[in-house]
Formats: C-alpha cells, structure tokens, sequence
C-alpha cells in the first residue's frame, strides 16, 4: 500500500530538498505536485482540497521560503498534514472494552474480511489484556461462515471461545443467547460477527441495526477493504447512516493497493481508523498510529 504515492511524494521533495532558497512559486508548484500524487493516489477529492489548503496556510504563515531549511520544512508540513487528515496521533484507536460483558458489533460487506478480524481482535484482546472472549456469527444464511468462525475461535487460544451453534435460530436471538452467555460464563468481551451481503441492502441494515439494540455495544466497527479504494469510503458512508459506528477496520493493507481509502476514509466519515489487518494470519493486525503511516508514505 502507498508505494506509487510514496515514490511521487519522494521525487517532489528531492526537487525542493536538493534546494537552499524556496520563493513561493516553488512551493505553489510543489502543492499542485502534491494534489495530482494524491489524487492518483484515489484520495478523495474534498479531502485533497481540504488538505492542500491547510498545508499552503501553513506553509505561507510559517515562512518557508525565508527558513534555513526550506525543503525539510515542506515536508514537515506535509507530514502534520497527513497525520491530522488520518486523524491524529491522540490514544482514541482502542477498544472501550471495560464493563465485562463489553459487546463489539463487527459490520460489513462480505468478503471484506470481516470474520477473519472479529478472531484477530479477539486473539489480541485476550494476548494483550487477559481477556476472555466469546465469539458469536449471526450469519445464518451461511451456515460456512458461522462453522470458520468456530474454527479461527480454535486457534485463538484457550481464553477464546465461540458460541455453539444451533441451526435454525434468527440472528435476533442468536444475539440474546450469545449475551446471555457471556454473562453466565464470566466473558470480558463478546465480538457479534454479523451477516453481511455483496452490496448494501435495506435488509441487512435492518438486521444489523435490531442487533444493535438488543447487544448495545460499546463499539460497532465496520470492517472494510483497503483495496476497493472508494467504494470502501462510501461503503462506510452508508453503514454509518444507519448504524452508530465507532471505528473502522481497514483491511488488505499488505496488498499493493492506491492506499485513497485509507487517507481519505477518517476525513469522509469522522470515524477513527482503529486497527488495520495486514495479512491472512491472525496475527496480522496492527493497531492504527497515524503518526507511522504517515511516516511511511513520506519514507
Ligand atoms: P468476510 O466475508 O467479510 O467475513 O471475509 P473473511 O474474513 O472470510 O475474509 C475473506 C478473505 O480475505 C479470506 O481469505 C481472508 O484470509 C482474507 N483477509 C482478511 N483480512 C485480510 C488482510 O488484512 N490481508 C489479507 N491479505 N487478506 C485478508
């Protein structure tokens, strides 16, 4: 992920770093450099404008062109810009999971990785904090999908759990016995994995937003996929109308993608990025830090 942006970003830099005095034509033509790389990056476009115009009343009002170094503080500018655009470097990306049983609701669109998460967080949670979790699939018109999270609740370890499954039940009371069950087995935390569909449908909404009044859960995180670029973001736009997102997962963020969902997915919805999945594995999630990601898109 950000490899093309990165490469573009570092070639505009070289041009101003090489330099000793920038005017502000230099630095004009640098930010239009900038708008272009970001676009094709598939930022969004109210996201760039946004971005530009902070980085330019910065870069005005902090005089670059009459510092010693002017090319290094261009890219500070930058940087601070991409930090705030991905949402700041504030400890608001963990999981309010205090008051044992904590539910976390997990949407999503199918295919967007979001069973696999619902295990990573849970092995996170209970390999970082002790907590002991149940798991729960409310997918129940895939029958598969409930038994992969019976399986990855396996290789979780021993303090993570999944539900037993019975067949036939709505996903409504699928939802009541897994918080009763979490209250009589002592759990911290209990994940709901709900169903999700290949497109956004009013069915779905419905079903995710009854589950959420009986679960009441202290996070409901949207999972979604990095490699869809916007359709990510405007996949998230429309979970959070219905639903009282608290975060996002962005997954794929191993695979070689623009990287436009990620930059611009906090700017579009409000929402924090808390975790991104980096892999197959269930191992592979990392908490989000913008600080690093920006980071590693300035090299
Ligand atoms: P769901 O339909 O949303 O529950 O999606 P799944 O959890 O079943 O994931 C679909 C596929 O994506 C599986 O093959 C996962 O192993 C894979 N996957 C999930 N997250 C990631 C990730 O962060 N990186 C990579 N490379 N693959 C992932």
């Amino acid at each position: 992920m950000f490899d093309a942006l990165s490469d573009r970003l570092g070639g505009i830099f070289d041009g101003l770093t090489g330099r000793g005095a920038l005017s502000e034509k230099d630095v004009n033509a640098a930010l239009r450099e900038i708008r272009v790389a970001l676009l094709e990056a598939d930022v969004a476009l109210p996201v760039v404008k946004d971005f530009i115009d902070s980085v330019r009343t910065r870069a005005v009002g902090e005089e670059v062109v009459r510092s010693v170094k002017p090319g290094q503080q261009v890219v500070k500018i930058v940087y601070d810009g991409l930090v705030e655009m991905l949402g700041g470097t504030e400890a608001e990306t963990g999981l309010r999971v205090d008051n044992p049983p904590a539910t976390i609701m997990m949407a999503g669109l199918q295919g967007s990785g979001k069973t696999t998460t619902t295990a990573k967080i849970a092995k996170r949670l209970s390999e970082k904090q002790r907590k002991r979790v149940l798991l729960a699939s409310l997918d129940v018109r895939r029958p598969a999908a409930m038994q992969q999270l019976a399986i990855l609740a396996d290789q979780c370890g021993e303090n993570v759990s999944s539900l037993p499954i019975i067949e036939g039940q709505l996903p409504a009371d699928i939802a009541r016995r897994a918080v009763q069950a979490a209250k009589i087995g002592g759990y911290d935390v209990l994940i709901l994995d709900t169903a999700g569909r290949t497109t956004i449908d009013e069915q779905m909404m419905s079903e995710a937003a009854e589950i959420a009044s009986i679960a009441k859960p202290s996070e409901t995180l949207l999972v979604a996929d990095a490699l869809t670029g916007q359709d990510a973001v405007e996949t998230a736009r429309r979970f959070h109308e219905r639903l009282p997102l608290t975060g996002l997962v962005l997954t794929r963020m191993d695979g070689d993608g623009r990287g436009g969902a990620a930059l611009s997915m906090r700017a579009v919805t409000g929402l924090p990025i808390k975790f991104l999945g980096v892999g197959e594995k269930l191992d592979g999630l990392d908490a989000f830090d913008a600080g690093r990601v920006a980071g590693r898109i300035l090299g």
